[in-house]
């Protein structure tokens, strides 16, 4: 597979992967190693701020076949405080179950790795256009038009190249957050925080507000739908004033999807990973896991399929890959989501009140436990509505 083929002038890769975070770069790294020839074209300029809380899973670390450095991890957190207006309640596990790190530092080192598998990576440069042909697909950019057997877009939340496989997401299926970083010691973080994360409902509709902890300062954000969430930027200065930070902060949104609806992932040469797939946790945001394993599906299927020469199934494994390890999971964190918002007083009383409720959770955060058996756990346990 490590055969360039040169038609006429061009030169036909057998994959280019479109945007290097984390989703991207894990298909990279996954398709350098499997031999096959590929392009990775990445818009900014690297190391670039992705606005994100940065909490990384123990089940998204699960995924790496690399350790991660000590810099990269800036906290590590073993549970998480709770809130819902004045209950609160603190739960931890006997082991960590997530790290917090910087999206600049870590997708950086991401793909650094992918590189190191030998592919071949462009920064700063923009995919303006992806059109599918029979035999291949042509990548446009500013500056030059690529052509590959596959394609995996891997382009985020944002980004309209997503289309060439599925329609744009409805009002309902993706969320807004608005971020910022705010400056505190260490001693100020391990006071406050210790080693949990901290999680209020009821500040932001459909979703909730964080204060994650990292090395030098706080990830302060809200989440929430589009259609309750009119004013997410003022949502997000209040929830700054009422936790007591009082500075001058630069503020960042970003639309995030929410995981458990229908979309299309494949077309007949393009594959759609992380993000850009729409694989996230509806009810708690978490999408780096998806977004790394997804990109390790794309890349294996593709690898797959171009060893069959083509004759194969076509990328329709993906699909399957995707379903069998998380794709019900998914989509009961959407039911669960929805369950908790329908009936926010009395579902965030019980979670804030009740010690085995929060347990559980931590276990599905842990993926030890999925969404299904935790919603039937649930709805047997408690009276939600
Ligand atoms: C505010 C916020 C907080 C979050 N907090 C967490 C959290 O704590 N934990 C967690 O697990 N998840 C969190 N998430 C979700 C997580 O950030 C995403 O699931 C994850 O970044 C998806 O990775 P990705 O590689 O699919 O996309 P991205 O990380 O968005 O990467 C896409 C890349 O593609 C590039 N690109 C885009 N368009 C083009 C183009 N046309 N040409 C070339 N390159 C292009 C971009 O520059 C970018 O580098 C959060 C999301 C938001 C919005």
């Amino acid at each position: 597979m490590q055969v360039i083929i040169v038609t006429g002038e061009w030169l036909m890769y057998d994959v280019i992967i479109v945007g290097g975070g984390p989703s991207g770069a894990s298909a990279g790294r996954q398709a350098g190693k499997l031999g096959l020839n590929t392009l990775l074209l990445e818009k900014e300029e690297f190391p670039r701020y992705k606005p994100c809380g940065g909490g990384l899973s123990d089940h998204a670390i699960s995924y790496l076949d690399f350790e991660l450095p000590e810099d990269i991890i800036e906290w590590e957190v073993t549970g998480a405080k709770v809130i819902f207006k004045d209950q609160r309640i603190e739960a931890h596990k006997d082991h960590r179950i997530s790290t917090l790190v910087s999206r600049d530092i870590f997708d950086n080192f991401l793909l650094e790795k992918a590189r190191e598998s030998g592919i071949e990576v462009r920064t700063g440069e923009k995919v303006t256009g992806c059109r599918e042909f029979s035999d291949c697909v042509e990548v446009e950019t500013k500056e030059k038009t690529y052509r590959a057997r596959f394609v995996i877009i891997a382009e985020g939340a944002h980004g309209h190249l997503k289309t060439c496989v599925r329609a744009v997401d409805g009002r309902e299926a993706y969320g807004i957050c608005v971020v910022t970083e705010v400056p505190a010691t260490e001693a100020e973080i391990e006071g406050r925080l210790g080693r949990a994360v901290e999680m209020e409902f009821g500040v932001a509709g459909g979703g909730y507000g964080w204060v994650f902890p990292h090395r030098t300062y706080y990830s302060v954000g809200i989440g929430g739908l589009v259609k309750d969430l009119s004013h997410p930027r003022q949502t997000l200065l209040d929830y700054l004033k009422k936790n007591g930070f009082t500075g001058e902060y630069k503020l960042h949104g970003h639309k995030i999807p929410r995981g458990g609806f229908k979309r299309r992932v494949t077309g007949s040469r393009i594959i759609l990973s992380g993000d850009a797939g729409g694989f996230v946790d509806a009810f708690s945001g978490e999408g780096l896991a998806y977004a790394i394993r997804t990109g390790q599906f794309a890349a294996e299927t593709i690898a797959e399929v171009c060893q069959q020469g083509d004759k194969s199934k076509g990328l329709k494994k993906y699909e399957s890959l995707c379903k069998a390890e998380f794709g019900t999971h998914l989509k009961y964190s959407l039911m669960f989501s929805k369950l908790m918002h329908r009936y926010p007083e009395k579902s965030f009383r019980i979670f804030t009140s009740n010690k085995k409720m929060m347990d559980k959770y931590l276990e599905v955060v842990d993926f030890s436990f999925n969404y299904k058996d935790f919603l039937r756990w649930t709805l047997l346990n408690f009276k939600l509505r």
